[in-house]
């Protein structure tokens, strides 16, 4: 049995990251798993503890951060994020795909870390669409949505850092070449599907 890839997705925020990943998972359901991280993030509407994120309080990340149980973490527009690490070893060693949809400087330690590992940065056509995107998903205030919007702009100096850069215009075209690159990489989806 083939052992299982790391795929790092990161993006600004509101770029169509949840919507693209969403149909992978769509299509691959028999070999490709999300990772849940760890946030000090409070729940939006509808996000769900242990499906979305596993919502913990600062002390409690802090402790796992000593602990040494996270394979990346970083701090983002004022909350902490971390991806599990074990969860993620045990995925791949079982033969499955294994995403990380992170921002960037914790891509960018994974990256260091399992340099297999295989990247990928999702854009918006324009700064302007990119605010269109995240005002009409309605989930964050006002002052939440311009520190995103400001950080939106760092990270995209990131983007020459990963492997692959997808511009997010139409969602099934996106979908289409975030399904390409997967394929591409993915021994375990090839041969589960006979592709
Ligand atoms: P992210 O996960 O990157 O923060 P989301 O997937 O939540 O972003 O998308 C933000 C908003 O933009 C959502 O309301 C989503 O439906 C919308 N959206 C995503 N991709 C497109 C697209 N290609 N065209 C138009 N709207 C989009
Ligand atoms: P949100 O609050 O919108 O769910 O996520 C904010 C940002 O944090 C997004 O760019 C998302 O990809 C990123 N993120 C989510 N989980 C992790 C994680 O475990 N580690 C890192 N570094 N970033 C994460």
């Amino acid at each position: 049995m083939s052992k299982g890839k790391l795929f790092v997705i990161s993006g600004p925020s509101g770029v169509g990251k949840g919507t693209v990943k969403a149909r992978l998972f769509e299509e691959f359901q028999k070999c490709v798993v999300y990772s849940v991280s760890a946030t000090t993030r409070g729940p939006r509407e509808g996000e769900v503890d242990g499906r979305d994120y596993f919502f913990i309080d600062k002390p409690e990340f802090l402790h796992r951060i000593e602990q040494d149980e996270f394979l990346e973490h970083a701090e983002f527009s004022g909350n902490y994020y971390g991806t599990p690490k074990d969860a993620v070893l045990r995925q791949l060693d079982s033969g499955k795909d294994v995403v990380l949809e992170i921002e960037v400087q914790g891509a960018l330690q994974v990256m260091e870390k399992m340099p297999e590992c295989v990247s990928v940065f999702i854009k918006a056509p324009s700064f302007e669409i990119l605010e269109q995107r995240l005002r009409g998903r309605g989930t964050e205030t006002e002052e939440v949505i311009l520190r995103r919007l400001t950080q939106a702009k760092r990270e995209l100096e990131f983007a020459p850092r990963y492997m692959y850069e997808i511009i997010n215009d139409d969602v099934e075209c996106a979908y289409l070449r975030l399904r390409e690159i997967y394929l591409t990489h993915s021994e375990v989806a090839r041969e589960a599907y006979r592709i």
